[in-house]
């Protein structure tokens, strides 16, 4: 990269941001770093939509980092119920706690600091250094190694090492000089990967009112290389799993399993897949339901058991739950659209 390259790029992206940007975005307002911290977490893994209203009502419950460090685990999994991706959730509590043990409630201003708590990793730590605290550092989540690959050409596998290093060399030196400029260039950066460098549809493309400022000098598209940068990599199988959920209900509860902290839908509460039951006892079979996710496919066969009497004995991991206290409890997706049907089912028996 020449000196001419990276101040056109970073001047043109900054005006490009001014013009084309996102502006109005719920966390682009009273910049805390909790608010940039929670939606860039948020944002990792859930489209921009789904964030702003489920951005809203998180910070509803826990408006502060003080509300979320004292929440009980099952409260903060129930408040992401849905958004999938369950470690994140995990690691904000766990955040949470460490910023308030170990920094007074606040979050540290040096990104490598930021960098070393629960969940938060280089391009997520610059982002709250550049949005609360003007700090100079490089984000570079996959839009914008989509965007940087594209312009300069980087043909190589991106998940790798040595692609990596070039980009984060790259992220580094586009950085504005001036710490005016350094808020509008970032967030120019996220706003031309989600909206104009797409990755199937990017506006050098299509017909639309959005313009690209780089066509004269995007390595991709004046080599044609647009379809072929990012380099797409094999997808990793999906896995079909046969599971059986055992819907046991007693005197207005259902009997629910916390789930182990590692595997599918770890640490959240699900049906019990196996349990030692009295014997004659009726089992219905219900529909069998489907359930994918990003690696596994799910075959769930629920077996319905009305219970007169309780059980005598039940797992240390499983709990009766009032049906009205199921909005307390992290819920994978599945579970909850079940559960939902069932209480309908209970209220209209
Ligand atoms: S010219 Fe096309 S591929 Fe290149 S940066 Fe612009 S939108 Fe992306």
């Amino acid at each position: 990269m020449n000196f001419i390259e990276i101040k056109n790029f970073t001047e043109q992206l900054i005006a490009w941001q001014k013009k084309q940007g996102r502006h109005h975005l719920p966390w682009q307002e009273n910049r805390t770093a909790y608010r940039v911290w929670l939606s860039e977490v948020m944002l990792q893994q859930t489209q921009v939509n789904t964030v702003i209203e489920r951005y809203q009502a998180f910070l509803k419950r826990f408006p502060t980092i003080q509300h979320l460090d004292r929440a009980s685990i099952d409260h903060v999994l129930a408040e992401w119920s849905g958004m999938g991706y369950y470690t994140r959730a995990r690691n904000l509590h766990k955040c949470a706690q460490t910023v308030v043990d170990q920094f007074d409630g606040v979050f540290p201003k040096d990104p490598k600091k930021l960098e070393d708590l629960p969940g938060i990793g280089r391009s997520t730590a610059a982002a709250i250094a550049v949005f609360a605290y003007g700090q100079p550092a490089a984000i570079l989540d996959g839009n914008v190694k989509r965007v940087l690959a594209r312009v300069w050409g980087i043909e190589e596998d991106l998940s790798k090492g040595a692609a990596i290093k070039k980009l984060w060399g790259h992220a580094e030196t586009l950085l504005p000089q001036t710490s005016a400029d350094l808020v509008t260039y970032t967030q120019g950066l996220m706003d031309f990967g989600a909206t104009c460098c797409t990755q199937s549809n990017p506006a050098c493309l299509r017909t639309s009112s959005m313009t690209c400022p780089f066509m004269n000098i995007c390595v991709a598209k004046k080599s044609n290389l647009i379809q072929k940068i990012p380099l797409k990599v094999k997808k990793v199988k999906v896995l079909k799993v046969d599971m059986k959920w055992w819907i046991v209900i007693h005197d207005g509860q259902v009997l629910l399993e916390k789930r182990a902290e590692q595997g599918i839908w770890a640490g959240l509460w699900s049906f019990p897949e196996e349990i030692s039951l009295p014997k004659n006892v009726q089992q219905i079979d219900l529909s069998p339901i489907k359930h994918v996710l990003t690696h596994r496919r799910l075959n769930i066969q629920p077996k319905k058991v009305v219970l007169k009497k309780n059980l005598s004995k039940i797992n240390d991991n499983f709990s009766w739950v009032a049906f009205s206290e199921l909005s307390n409890l992290g819920l994978p997706t599945p579970v909850k659209s079940f559960l939902k049907d069932l209480i309908q089912a209970h209220d209209g028996a």
